[in-house]
């Protein structure tokens, strides 16, 4: 064991970054602006303001500043779970019987069990600031409505949360935690919307799908006085909260002297990966250092490895502003055996730019393989990790078996986003031997990009 590096490395409580930082700013290609669907032109902030609290709006469409402080009473809540530990994962590395390092930065470690949090109590800060009654936001398995509920509580504000409905069944658990900090949830696709009855008119039956969620609580906020929505991933106000992970990361390493070769994160929507990676990626792009970036996908949902550059609807409903993404058509639904999370159809416009020019490159794994990694990880690091996570982890242990046969000793990082309690469904799948994998096919694919929008001139 290399004795100088401890088992978890722990900034102290003033080392915590004190700005954010926004990639964007040191992007030569900035990613596309998000567009009004009407009319196909960029939407300004004053159009943004009916749907988002002010301050995000503006945060949105900024790229151009490259540091934005982290409000007071954000870093307060901060200190209640950061820093984070950067942990060397020194009995993985035995394990595998690898010459690599092995580190992961563990965000698990607060109640919502995931880097969600990080956003969540920023964006609840500017919308009491503000002066708003509350949000509205969309659920998926229930992490982000999580740690929105958590962040809403702190500050005050109501919470309504649409969750999918699929999950809001075989997931009462993270339902509960939600209604114990205050949340008001509703499954989706709901009858209190007008969009949620025409969805549930046109497929009855349906368990719902996070696009559509997506549309309800947009409809929700901008038809209620005193609410805007919220979202816990893909937009660029989230890759910018996310950046203190990677902040973190980067302080941690350069405390210890320590160069990263290789940094992996899972990508849904992109916000965990952006926000890892965009100190470093702010590096490459200022030609300072070179890493290698690997996104990690499920072959379920490649968005990256297999959907289109282009502009697209982020929501079933087609309520929202269109994005330029990766995208495998606002229509897409991963397959119903998929148990491991991220499957969101589009991917962050700022991950899906630093992609199309080459800073990172994506790979996409199965869903047995990724089971497989977090069995081993939990019996070797002692962590249970979220199935959405241990994509992640999955590539980082095939690097260091790459390094095992080449004997190169890299530096891997890689993100640890969260645990994996709540999802024991998918574990119990996996242990009795009932999980399958499944890629779409050319066709499924291409059936669901035929829906792309067609953008006005
Ligand atoms: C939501 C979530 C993700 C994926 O979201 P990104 O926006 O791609 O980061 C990954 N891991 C965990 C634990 C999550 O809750």
């Amino acid at each position: 064991m290399d004795q100088h590096i401890p088992y978890k490395i722990y900034l102290e409580e003033q080392e915590m970054p004190v700005n954010w930082y926004n990639v964007r700013a040191d992007m030569k290609n900035k990613p596309a602006p998000l567009l009004n669907p009407g009319t196909g032109k960029p939407l300004s902030v004053a159009e943004l303001s009916p749907i988002f609290c002010e301050e995000l709006a503006k945060q949105e469409l900024d790229d151009d500043t490259p540091e934005i402080p982290i409000p007071e009473e954000i870093r307060n809540f901060y200190k209640m779970y950061r820093p984070s530990p950067l942990v060397r994962a020194y009995c993985l590395e035995k394990k595998l019987q690898t010459p690599a390092h092995i580190y992961y930065k563990f965000e698990g470690n607060n109640t919502s069990g995931s880097h969600k949090l990080n956003s969540a109590i920023a964006q609840a800060y500017y919308a009491k600031k503000q002066g708003l009654r509350g949000v509205t936001t969309e659920t998926g398995a229930g992490q982000w409505g999580t740690a929105l509920s958590m962040a809403c509580s702190y500050f005050d504000l109501d919470c309504q949360v649409y969750m999918v409905k699929v999950s809001y069944e075989q997931k009462p658990f993270r339902r509960e935690v939600m209604r114990t900090y205050g949340a008001k949830v509703t499954p989706s696709p709901s009858m209190e919307t007008e969009i949620g009855r025409k969805i549930n008119a046109e497929f009855p039956g349906t368990t719902g799908s996070l696009g559509c969620a997506i549309s309800e609580a947009v409809e929700a906020a901008v038809s209620q006085e005193g609410y805007r929505y919220v979202l816990g991933s893909v937009l660029n106000q989230v890759l910018l909260h996310q950046s203190i992970i990677g902040l973190e990361t980067k302080a941690a390493l350069d405390k210890y002297g320590v160069k990263a070769d290789m940094i992996i994160g899972c990508a849904g929507g992109g916000s965990n990966l952006g926000g890892l990676i965009s100190p470093f990626v702010g590096q490459m792009l200022r030609g300072e250092a070179d890493y290698q970036i690997i996104a990690v996908e499920p072959a379920s949902c490649p968005s990256l490895t297999r959907g289109k550059y282009a502009y697209d609807f982020c929501d079933t409903g087609k309520v929202c502003p269109l994005a330029k993404m990766y995208t495998l058509g606002s229509g897409f639904i991963p397959s119903a055996n998929h148990a491991g999370g991220l499957r969101y159809h589009g991917m962050s416009s700022i991950v899906s730019q630093l992609y199309d020019d080459g800073y990172l490159q994506a790979r996409s794994v199965e869903q047995t393989a990724v089971f497989e990694a977090a069995e081993m990880f939990a019996r070797v690091e002692g962590i249970l990790p979220a199935p959405e996570s241990s994509h992640a982890i999955r590539v980082a242990i095939d690097e260091a078996l790459r390094c095992k046969e080449t004997g190169e000793a890299k530096n891997i990082v890689f993100g640890l986003t969260g645990t994996g309690y709540f999802d024991m469904v998918a574990y119990e799948k996996y242990n009795n031997r009932e999980m399958s994998d499944y890629i779409p096919t050319d066709e499924d694919i291409a059936k669901s990009l035929a829906s792309l929008p067609v953008i006005p001139e």
